[in-house]
C-alpha cells in the first residue's frame, strides 16, 4: 500500500508555481452589426456613443485597451511581477456577450474590466464612472464595488491631467439597462464558473458627446493622453491583482 501511494505521488505532476493571474480587458462594442440575441441576453451593440466630431466609442475602446495592455505589462515588469493580460477582441469586430464571457472564463482570471466611453442627452457632463451589477442579483457585489471604486479613482486621476474639472463619479448599478434586467454582459459573466468571486465592472472613461471632453481628451496626441490614463489604471490593477493573489 505504501509503495502504491509513493508511485502515485511520483507520477502526479505537481506544478512548481501557480499560473500567473490574468487581467481580462474587454474593449466594448465593435464591428458594424449587433452580435448575439435579445432572447439569449447575449446582444452587444456595435457602437453606442459618438463624439460631435464623429469619433466612435467602439474605436476608442479598442485603441485604449491596446495601450492599457502595454501599460499593465510595463507596470508588472517594473514591480517584478508576473501576470498576463488578455483582450476579448483585438480588431474591429463585435462579439456577443456569450463569446466575451467565455473568453473571460479562465481559472487564472484575476478580474474583468470592460472599457467604454459614455454619453448623455445634455452633452455637458464630464466624469469617469464604473458600472457594477446591482446588489439584488450580484453575489459578488461587495467585491465588485470595492474594486470598481478604486479603478474609477485611478482612471479619474489620469483624466484630470487633461480635464481638471472631470469628476470621479464612483460606481452606479446596472439597473437602468434593459428595463431593469441589467447588463447582458454581467448576466453572461455570472454564468461562468471560474468568475465567481472575481471582480467585474464596466469602466466608462469619459462622456465623449461633450465637445469640451472631445477637444481636451481626444484631440491632439490622443495616444499619449490615453497612455497617461492607462498608466494610472495599470498601477491600480497590478496592485489590486497582487492583493488578490496573496
Ligand atoms: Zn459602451
Amino acid at each position: 500500500m505504501v509503495r502504491l501511494i509513493l508511485f502515485l505521488l511520483a507520477v502526479i505532476p505537481v506544478p512548481l508555481t501557480a499560473a500567473p493571474p490574468v487581467i481580462l480587458i474587454d474593449p466594448g462594442h465593435g464591428g458594424t452589426e449587433v452580435a448575439g440575441s435579445l432572447k439569449e441576453r447575449s446582444n452587444s451593440s456595435p457602437n453606442n456613443a459618438t463624439t460631435p466630431g464623429g469619433l466612435k466609442e467602439k474605436d476608442l475602446t479598442l485603441e485604449f485597451s491596446l495601450i492599457l495592455r502595454e501599460e499593465i505589462l510595463k507596470e508588472a515588469t517594473k514591480q517584478g511581477r508576473t501576470l498576463g493580460v488578455m483582450l476579448t477582441r483585438e480588431t474591429d469586430v463585435n462579439l456577443d456577450f456569450i463569446s466575451r464571457a467565455k473568453i473571460c472564463n479562465r481559472s487564472d482570471t484575476a478580474c474583468v474590466v470592460s472599457i467604454h466611453f459614455n454619453a448623455t442627452d445634455g452633452a455637458k457632463t464630464s466624469g469617469s464612472l464604473a458600472v457594477i451589477a446591482a446588489k439584488d442579483r450580484n453575489p459578488d457585489y461587495e467585491i465588485d464595488k470595492a474594486f470598481a471604486l478604486g479603478l474609477v479613482t485611478a482612471c479619474s486621476k489620469g483624466v484630470r491631467e487633461y480635464l481638471p474639472g472631470s469628476k470621479d463619479m464612483g460606481t452606479i448599478h446596472d439597473s437602468h439597462l434593459h428595463g431593469g434586467l441589467g447588463s447582458n454582459f454581467f448576466f453572461q459573466l455570472q454564468r461562468q464558473p471560474h468568475l465567481r468571486g472575481k471582480p467585474k465592472c464596466f469602466l466608462e472613461i469619459e462622456f465623449i458627446d461633450n465637445p469640451a471632453v472631445e477637444k481636451a481628451l481626444l484631440g491632439g496626441d490622443r495616444a499619449a493622453k490615453f497612455r497617461t490614463i492607462a498608466a494610472s489604471i495599470a498601477a491600480y490593477l497590478v496592485a489590486a491583482t497582487e492583493e488578490e493573489a496573496r
